[in-house]
């Protein structure tokens, strides 16, 4: 596998300062030690880095909290970062060396919990982003975790088994210090599944025994959780299902289409299929295909498991995945990487709603665009918490040894997403604010209040 990987940073460690961290890898600098170096959006600015969007929208609650510059400043970086080296022979016979991170954002309200993504384009500022999207996430929840994510700067999709076995293996031994059961708990994200979560449980158990609990979105005969792989995807129905009603839609008629048609976009598609709900476009990596005879999600997530193309899929037209945000339906869920919904393409959307399974994926010039023109936005910091609150009942079952079964857990799953819908949404129309606002709010103050309650501001 002939990849060119970047030339690694130093590795670090240690708790940050007040101070913002140092970048590394190539990445750029935070233009100011303060949460008002942030920059905002410009005229004519399409796209913006998911960091730039998650610190946008944490500015704006801030202000809007009046919480003092000082303590924002806290949550505004990290509390540790780590970068570490991963240099790991692949079937070329060439010894490729890619960069991992751990980013652990605030820890208040419990261990950290987030993600492991393998993507080529993953950098310092993107985990930077996510890990501090997932505190506001677990408080948006009201799951006793803080928040962190991690990341391989590897092109896993193209890699051979055994090499991202290697590369799972190899960056566990160099993370395994800041993680644990009660410290920091990691989970599948982009191009990492269960099979990954276990090689990751069994590198860690090599040091310290068998610990289930060290991760979550395990394969289920390892302790893994009925209902987990599903359950960002059935979170986004379930918040699909509390907002139907408000925007006069019924699911037995309801049509929807799926930007990324990966883990969470195929479960999303899947069980809004359950309901009666007809999926009219699709998207992955690969392509983009439209049918408005609908696509079955059930077959196309099997034609995909089974090595085939997503535009190869039988009785659909193939179109470009910019026309796909351009198709007539009700509902649209982007759920593949951050900002693809952005400036230069949020007019063509022609949708009623979209929830947001991906993280970040709408910049904020977009989201005031589908603002404007009335499209009702659940956004990611809510949208997509169904993962990480089953993680949270596949821990809890782990620290007992115990297993609830697959119909607990979605029901349970049920009562927690409804829950967050409905705290949002009331301080929504309470501060007359969009649901995303709304989100950051609820989720920064109950951080804030944790953070004080333990005397750490
Ligand atoms: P995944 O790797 O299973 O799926 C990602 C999908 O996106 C793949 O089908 C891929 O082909 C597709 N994709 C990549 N680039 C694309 C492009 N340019 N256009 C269209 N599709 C493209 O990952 P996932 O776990 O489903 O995660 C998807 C998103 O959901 C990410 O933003 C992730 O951070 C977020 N998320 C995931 C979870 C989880 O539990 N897995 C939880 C919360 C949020």
């Amino acid at each position: 596998m002939a990849t060119k990987a970047k030339a690694p940073a130093a590795a670090k460690d240690g708790p940050a300062t007040d101070k913002p961290p140092q970048a590394t890898d190539g990445a750029k600098a935070d233009p100011e030690p303060t949460h008002k170096g942030v920059a905002r959006p410009g005229e004519g600015q399409a796209e913006m880095s998911n960091l730039d969007i998650v610190r946008f929208y944490f500015d704006r609650a801030v202000e809007r909290l009046g919480l003092p510059d000082d303590v924002a400043t806290v949550f505004w970086s990290s509390y540790r970062e780590v970068t570490v080296q991963i240099p790991v022979k692949l079937s070329d016979g060439k010894v490729h060396t890619f960069s991992g991170y751990r980013i652990q954002h605030n820890g208040a309200r419990g261990p950290y919990k987030g993600g492991i993504r393998f993507h080529p384009e993953v950098d310092i500022d993107e985990v930077r982003a996510l890990a501090s999207l997932m505190t506001w996430k677990t408080a948006v929840a009201n799951v006793p975790f803080g928040g962190a994510k991690g990341g391989v700067n590897c092109p896993a999709a193209d890699l051979e088994r055994s090499e991202v076995q290697a590369i799972t293996r190899s960056f566990m031994d160099k993370i395994e210090k800041i993680l644990g059961p009660t410290r920091d708990i990691p989970a599948p994200d982009v191009n990492t599944n269960a099979q990954v979560m276990a090689w990751m449980m069994d590198e860690y158990g090599k040091l310290h025994g068998h610990t289930p609990a060290i991760v979550t979105g395990k394969p289920i005969p390892l302790e893994g959780s009925y209902g987990r792989e599903a359950a960002t995807g059935r979170g986004c129905v379930y918040m699909f299902r509390e907002a139907a009603p408000q925007i006069g839609l019924t699911p037995a008629e309801t049509t929807f289409a799926v930007q990324g048609y990966g883990n969470v976009g195929s479960w999303a598609a899947r069980i809004m299929q359950q309901l009666g709900a007809k999926m009219v476009g699709a998207s992955d990596a690969s392509g983009a295909i439209r049918s408005d005879a609908g696509i079955d999600a059930d077959n196309l997530a099997a034609h995909i498991k089974d090595g085939g193309k997503l535009t190869e899929f039988p009785g659909s037209e193939v179109i470009s995945p910019d026309d796909l945000l351009a198709i007539e339906c009700d509902v649209l869920i982007p759920a593949a990487l951050g900002g693809m919904i952005h400036e230069g393409n949020a007019d063509r959307i022609n949708c009623k709603m979209i929830i947001e399974g991906a993280n970040s994926p709408t910049t904020p010039h977009a989201d005031q665009i589908l603002h404007d023109n009335g499209v009702h936005v659940i956004p990611d910091v809510m949208a997509n918490v169904g993962g990480v609150v089953c993680s949270y009942f596949e821990w809890v079952q782990n620290m007992q040894h115990f297993r609830w079964s697959e119909r607990e857990v979605n029901d349970k799953l049920g009562g927690i997403m409804r829950k967050a819908y409905r705290d949002v949404s009331g301080r929504a129309k309470e501060e007359k604010v969009s649901l995303r606002d709304a989100a950051y709010l609820v989720g920064i103050e109950r951080v804030v209040e944790a953070s004080r309650a333990r005397g750490y501001i």
